[in-house]
Parts: structure tokens; sequence; C-alpha cells
């Protein structure tokens, strides 16, 4: 199993993460891009689409104005690496939510002439300050997302999972300092330790105040001299990690599982690391299907089964038979539903249903003799011509009925 190239799937399953969110457009999407698309390619393709739908050249245009705002958001992420890397491992569900704070990205106010001078980029890069002028930036390592597939019969009744994985993880050597001795650290003399740095830029007419991450210490606050060699001052090294962690009984398919502080150590040493998420999704079962809590399957029986009624024994993915009693005179189409043998229900103390769709086997060959039994016996189990349409009318009674 491969960590890193996690990008997630664009399936139903995203909905789960919180409703509003399944509307949500792709940002490569949005900006009309694909995913390797260059910053170059990203500028432009912003700067074209933004002149397009801007306010001043659209007035009065609600339409204009939520695909000018949709932009922007996209671009406000697309164009900053971090938040970049980000999306492209989360999507639209980032741990922690949305980037732009609680409220979701509110739009700025880029006027028409920023579009041809280039000011918007100043703009935009103060999205992502963490706090901007104020306070420090939080350092912390990326978040990494692993994908696992487990089988049904795990997901059912929990158990034990183990990952191989290649993983960045904090170099032993010098403990993550990213320095071979104590002395080989130094607080950042640029920022004085703060990670940014504030530098006034001319912006047009306008003198602009623009907060940025230390050119210096690359916005860590402090800067190595003395490096550790194993790790080349990275603080970080590649190593196969095993991760073992227990699936709860029941778990629903998409789930994430949060391992706190074992993603990616912060390259350069030192803050904390990222966490590590581990997405669960459920292997098909050869012939159970979920839905929910409960599970569904068909049940092919010949025609003297339904006729007579039976008992049909089968494995289950709990461990135990499972028990379908047919009852007399049943019809294909009929449902048997068997309490209790499906999904744990979360936080409850109650399993789902097993629901079982009766089905006619009808055979692909027949002997003459069996051919001929059947023949004789038409009168007495086929539908006689003088009966048809009443059957058929019953038929549409029942179905309107919901039976
Ligand atoms: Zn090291
Ligand atoms: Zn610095």
């Amino acid at each position: 199993m491969l960590a890193h190239e996690v990008r997630l799937k664009k399936t139903s399953h995203s909905g789960r993460y919180g409703g509003s969110v399944l509307s949500k457009r792709d940002y490569y999407e949005v900006l009309g891009l694909d995913k390797q698309a260059g910053d170059d390619e990203i500028k432009k393709s912003f700067r074209s689409l933004a002149r397009k739908f801007h306010p001043d050249k659209n007035p009065d245009d609600a339409e204009a104005e939520s695909r000018f705002k949709e932009i922007q958001e996209a671009y406000a992420v697309l164009s900053n690496p971090e938040q970049r890397r980000n999306y492209d491992m989360f999507g639209h569900e980032q741990p922690g939510g949305s980037p732009f704070g609680p409220g979701g990205f509110q739009g700025v106010n880029v006027s028409f002439d920023d579009l041809f001078n280039g000011g918007f980029e100043s703009v935009f890069s103060q999205f992502f300050g963490g706090g901007g002028q104020s306070g420090r930036r939080r350092v912390r390592g990326n978040d990494v997302l692993i994908r696992h597939s487990i089988t049904i019969e795990t997901a059912m009744v929990g158990g034990e999972e183990e990952i191989e994985a290649d993983l960045l993880v904090s170099c032993e050597d010098c403990n993550g300092t990213a320095a071979a001795s104590a002395d080989g650290v130094k607080t950042c003399g640029t920022c004085s330790g703060q990670g940014r740095v504030t530098m006034n830029r001319k912006v047009g007419p306008f003198l602009q105040q623009v907060v940025s991450d230390c050119p210096e210490c690359n916005g860590l606050g402090r800067q190595i001299t003395d490096p550790c060699k194993p790790c080349r001052g990275e603080g970080r090294v590649q190593k196969r990690q095993t991760i073992k962690f227990a699936v709860p009984a029941g778990i629903g398919d998409g789930t994430r599982m949060r391992m706190s502080e074992r993603g990616e150590p912060l390259l350069g040493g030192g803050g904390r690391p990222g966490d590590l998420f581990i997405q669960i999704s459920i292997q098909e079962h050869d012939w159970l299907q979920r839905d929910g809590s409960d599970l569904l399957m068909a049940l092919p029986l010949g025609y003297s089964d339904l006729l007579f009624g039976t008992k049909v024994s089968i494995p289950h993915p709990d461990g135990e038979d499972i028990e379908i009693k047919v009852p007399a005179k049943s019809s294909p189409g009929d449902t048997i539903v068997v309490r209790g043998r499906g999904f744990p229900v979360q936080r409850r103390r109650r399993r789902g249903d097993v629901t079982v769709l009766l089905k006619l086997h009808v055979p692909d060959k027949l002997s003459k003799e069996a051919k001929k039994a059947i023949e004789a016996l038409s009168d007495e189990i086929g539908v006689a011509d003088d009966l048809v349409e009443n059957l058929v009318k019953q038929e549409a009674r029942r179905r309107r009925r919901g039976g």
C-alpha cells in the first residue's frame, strides 16, 4: 500500500462528510484546468475568467457574481502551494474545516484594474497567514491520507488491521531537530523567530503591506547551522512503517480514522507532525450488498421450492450460517427479512436486517422426461387463458398498494 498518491475519488461517498459540500465544484474544474496545471496556467486562467465575470462588467448579474466568487476561491487555494497540496489530498473536506475559517470563503474586492496590473497577487497572498500580522504561524507538518480496504467480515464484526507504508518519520539521529548538535540550531535573525516578515510593496499607486513566509528560514523561525548528516538537515527520513489499528464493528464505507501526529514531520525539523488519516473502504461481497445497516441479497429457487416452501442455509460474514425459511406458496419478487443479522447500528446495541429477495431459477436444460412431465402438469401449474385478464388486474392492484 502506497502512501502519498492519495487523491480522493469523486464518489457519492464524499457527501458523508457534510451535506453542503456535495454541490461544491472542483477547484480545477472551476478554473478549467487539469490537476497538473502549472502556476502560470493557474494565474492565466484565473485572470481571464475573473475579467469575464467581474461585477464591473456584469452589473446586477447574480449568476456572474457567484461565478466571480467561485473563481476567486479556487484561485486563492490553487495559487497557494500549501493549500493546493491540502486540496489535492483532501478535496473540499479538509480536516479542520474550510481553510478560510468557519464561514467559508467570503470573496474579496479585486478591482478590474488589478486584473491587468497583477495587483491581485498580493491580495490573494494574504489569505492563509494563519493569523496574519498578529501572532505566530502555526508550525505543523502535512497531513497524510492512506486509503485502505477491508473485507465485509471485518467491517461487520470489527478487527485489527495492518498497513505497510513508506512514510516520512522524525529522524532518529537528531530527534527530529535537523541539527547535528544542540548548538546547531539558531533563531532566525531575519524574522526574529517569527517565521514571517512584513514587506512594503508598491501596487499601482498604493503602498501595500504584504506578510509572507520568511525567505531566510522558509517560515520555520529557526536556522540550522550544523545540519544532521543522516537526514541532510531535513529532520525527517522516509521509512517503511507498519501501522496497526483497530476497526470498530459496523464501520461505514468511507470512514476516515485519524491518528494524531502520525503524519509528516515538518521539513527542516521542529514543530509538530501532521496527522495520519486512514480512509476505509469496504470490499464487495460475493452476494451481499450493503444498505446502511441492512444487507440485501437475492436467492434463486426452483419452482417447487417456491411452491412447497424450503429452508436454505448459507454462510454469513458474522461467522454463523444464516438460515432462510421460505414459506410455501412464495412468489418470485417476495422478500424475506432475517432480523438482526445485518450490520451493527453505530452507537446502539442493535443490528440491521438481512433482506432476501426471492427469484425463480429457470434451468438452462431439461431432459426429455422432465419436459414431458412438466407439460403434463401445465394445466395445473400454468395460467389458463380465461384467467390471464384477472391475474393481470390482481397484479396491478398489488403493485399499486406497494405489495
Ligand atoms: Zn537527522
Ligand atoms: Zn526567518
